[in-house]
């Protein structure tokens, strides 16, 4: 027996917001004459807990089987009305809203009759969809609890050993023979004037010896297959393949160093780069009586517009080391712009200032020039050149990407940014999350960071990735796509190939090769659905019949 399709239809005046612009009785009016339509409230906060009450209430004693809100935008309030159908016992995705405030009031505050016009059609196209709408069950999927860390820089090792310490087994995968990455090659950390060396051997000791971290160096990856909770993934060390599975991923691959082959004499001797400098400065050769140091060398420039953040940090860090063991040589910064952001960067700015370091601002489009004895630079207060004496030119370089980030963010289906750093799913709301759930990311993997803030991003992503691994079990909303025609679907794959979530796969059926959904990944974000020339798969919440029946309302006015 068909359904006896009840509609309810709440419309929301959002105090003056809508109501102030648009005529909303008349909405509410007209939603009366609506197919299906049993039930019409208009509420002046429909989200306060008044409006939610009378939702609630309208669903039980009105019997609703559907409801429609039409007020402001889904993205902050679906999940609230969503779950208040559910509290009253009405499948949450039998709910549908209309954005009448966003797409109405608010463009149209001028044209009170075009605006309340325009909501009333999309009234009508949403009451239109409601009637369609089919109840869905949130999706669940376990976690295999453990994690793979990539990369055995500080970012890395300080993710593993944070995961560890909560009892998860962590495979930590270094491509090189030995832990530490850039750490490495650095002499002191600045503002606290740590050794590096001392830091890097503890935290190597401490991830070698530690019970939940299998170690992988002289390791790449050859494969990652699967979505969030399981991975499958095949590495290979020294040769040898070994597979395992995981339930997260974090990139901590880390950044280079930009080497500036033909830029200002640079020979690695006379005319070096400040990781250089640091290398002198382990290696106890450091000697020299007047040391020029110039910023922003192959950064801030046409092929690699980004600020590297670290290197006037790095500089300043170092001219205090020199001026420290002796106060009698001649330190000068050339500097385009200086980074010294934060109190404890400032601090150290000025201090070196005491110290005695010079700084002189250089303009890009007259950069210095370095002479056998001497770096000439325009001094554009002064309005003339000066002849800097020195017997070592220090040249800050930026970080740049690795060259591994292209191979491994097609592996894993994560973006890039435009200088191959690793792109965050967004910069405020998911910092250390990339778009594709269970892969994380942290350090310079994703941008040029001191070290603080490279351990800072290492335990935010350790927690991240903690939610699934500690919950074992993701729930997932359940709007994603369906194979709703299996014998239109020729097994050709296209949907596959394009799919940004790797939530598509072929499988051999007894009718022959079909796509699957693997409903846990999908974000249903309709790519498939809008490419697939078969119209076999179609996203559950936005149906072809739901769209063509909206788009029907939309023409025929009822
Ligand atoms: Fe090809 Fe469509 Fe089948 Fe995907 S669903 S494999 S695009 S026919
Ligand atoms: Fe992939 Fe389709 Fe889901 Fe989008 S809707 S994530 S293309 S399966």
């Amino acid at each position: 027996m068909a359904e006896d399709i009840r509609i309810g239809v709440f419309v929301c005046d959002c105090g003056s917001n809508i109501a102030g612009y648009l005529d909303c009785p008349s909405l509410a009016e007209y939603s009366e004459t609506l197919p299906n339509v049993v039930f019409v409230k208009e509420n002046l906060y429909t989200c306060s807990e008044t409006g939610i009450n009378e939702i609630k209430n309208a669903i039980k004693e009105e019997k609703l089987n559907r409801v429609v809100v039409a007020s402001c935008s889904p993205r902050t309030h679906e999940p609230l009305f969503r779950e208040s159908c559910g509290e009253a016992g009405l499948n949450p995705y039998l709910f549908e809203m209309v954005n009448i405030r966003d797409q109405c009031s608010w463009v149209h505050m001028q044209e009170r009759e075009e605006g309340t016009n325009k909501a009333r059609d999309l009234i009508r196209m949403g009451v239109a969809k409601a009637a369609l709408l089919q109840p869905q069950e949130p999706i669940q999927s376990e976690v295999d609890p453990k994690a793979l860390v990539i990369g055995g820089g500080i970012s890395g090792m300080t993710s593993a050993m944070a995961l560890a310490n909560r009892g998860y087994q962590v495979f930590l995968v270094e491509k090189s023979s030995e832990m530490g990455g850039l750490l490495r090659n650095l002499h002191k950390l600045a503002p606290a004037n740590v050794d590096a060396q001392e830091l890097l051997a503890k935290q190597v000791e401490a991830v070698s010896n530690h019970e939940n971290i299998s170690l992988l160096t002289s390791t790449t990856i050859n494969e990652i297959q699967g979505y969030i909770g399981h991975y499958e993934v095949t590495v290979s060390t020294n040769g040898v393949a070994q597979d395992f599975g995981v339930g997260v991923i974090i990139i901590a691959t880390g950044a280079k160093v930009f080497r500036p082959e033909g830029l200002f004499n640079y020979d690695g001797k006379r005319v070096i780069t400040q990781f250089d400098l640091e290398a002198f400065f382990r290696n106890k050769k450091f000697k020299a009586d007047n040391v020029v140091m110039i910023q922003c060398v192959g950064a801030r420039n046409e092929e690699r517009k980004y600020c590297s953040r670290i290197c006037c940090m790095i500089a300043i860090k170092n001219a205090i080391v020199i001026k420290e063991q002796n106060p009698e040589t001649s330190v000068h910064i050339l500097y385009r712009d200086i980074q010294a952001y934060g109190t404890e960067n400032e601090a150290l700015f000025q201090h070196s200032k005491q110290l005695g370091v010079r700084y002189i601002k250089y303009d890009q489009e007259r950069p210095p020039e370095v002479q056998e004895n001497a770096v000439k630079v325009y001094h554009h207060l002064l309005g003339r050149e000066l002849e800097i004496p020195q017997d070592l030119v220090v040249l800050s370089t930026p970080l740049i990407a690795g060259e591994d980030n292209e191979a491994l963010s097609k592996l894993l289906r994560v973006t890039l940014d435009a200088n191959k750093f690793f792109l965050e799913g967004h910069v405020k709301l998911k910092p250390l999350d990339f778009a594709t759930d269970g892969v994380y990311l942290c350090g310079n993997a994703h941008y040029p960071a001191t070290l603080r803030e490279a351990i800072s991003q290492a335990l935010g992503a350790a927690s991240r990735a903690s939610i699934p691994l500690a919950k074992g079990v993701m729930t997932v909303e359940p709007i994603v796509s369906v194979l709703a025609d299996e014998d239109a679907c020729r097994g050709c794959g296209l949907c596959v190939a394009l799919c940004p979530y790797s939530a598509l796969e072929i499988v051999q059926t007894e009718k022959g090769r079909k796509v699957r959904v693997i409903p846990v990944a999908c974000k249903g974000c309709g790519v498939c659905a809008s490419t697939c020339y078969q119209h076999a798969l179609d996203i559950n919440v936005y149906t072809d019949d739901q769209v063509e029946e909206q788009i029907r309302a939309f023409l025929t006015g009822s």
